[in-house]
C-alpha cells in the first residue's frame, strides 16, 4: 500500500513525462463536455475581468491602425460587392455618385426597416434579394411618396422633375 503523498508524487511525474498523453486527455475531455468548458470559460472571465480587459485595451493601443485598415478595407469589399449585385448604377439617373440602397417597398423581406452597414451586410448574408435598388444621394434624399410613385419608374428622372413641378416643389434643372 503506496501512501497518498507517494501517489501524488507518481501522478505529478507521470503528467510531467507524458505531455503528449496528458493534451490528448485533456483534448477529448473539452470535446466530450463542451457544457463545462463553456462554464469554466465563464469563470476565468469572471476571475480575470480586468486583466482581459487590459490585455484587450493594449492590443487595441497597438493595433489600433491595422484593425482601422482592416474595418475599412472589409467595408470597401461590403460596399463594391453590394453595388456590383444590385446594378452599380443609380436607378433613376444613372449617376454612378454617393449611391445609396434604396428599398423599393419602404421595408425590406420581414417588414423591417435596416440601414447603413447592417443593411448591406443583411444584404450579401441573404444572397441580394429583390426589393432593393440603388439611388445616388440627390434621388435618395427627394421624398419617399414621389420616390415611390409608379410614373418615377417608367419615366425615370424626367417622370420624377415632373411630378414634383406637379407638386410645385422642384428644384431641379432651375439652378
Ligand atoms: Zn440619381
Amino acid at each position: 500500500m503506496i501512501s497518498k503523498e507517494r501517489r501524488k508524487e507518481n501522478n505529478h511525474k507521470y503528467i510531467k513525462d507524458h505531455p503528449e498523453k496528458i493534451r490528448e486527455l485533456k483534448k477529448n475531455w473539452r470535446k466530450n463536455n463542451p457544457d463545462k468548458v463553456r462554464e469554466q470559460a465563464k469563470r476565468y472571465r469572471k476571475r480575470h475581468l480586468s486583466e482581459i480587459k487590459a490585455r484587450a485595451k493594449k492590443y487595441y493601443d497597438t493595433h489600433l491602425n491595422v484593425e482601422r485598415e482592416k474595418a475599412v478595407l472589409q467595408f470597401r469589399n461590403l460596399f463594391n460587392e453590394v453595388l456590383e449585385h444590385y446594378g452599380n448604377k443609380c436607378f433613376v439617373c444613372g449617376s454612378y455618385e454617393r449611391p445609396h440602397i434604396d428599398h423599393i417597398g419602404g421595408f425590406d423581406g420581414n417588414g423591417e426597416y435596416r440601414t447603413g452597414k447592417i443593411l448591406w451586410a443583411w444584404l450579401r448574408r441573404n444572397n441580394y434579394p429583390p426589393g432593393f435598388r440603388i439611388l445616388c444621394q440627390k434621388c435618395n434624399t427627394v421624398d419617399g411618396f414621389l420616390r415611390n410613385h409608379p410614373a418615377l419608374n417608367v419615366n425615370g428622372i424626367d417622370g420624377l422633375i415632373q411630378l414634383k413641378k406637379e407638386a410645385g416643389q422642384c428644384h431641379f434643372g432651375q439652378e
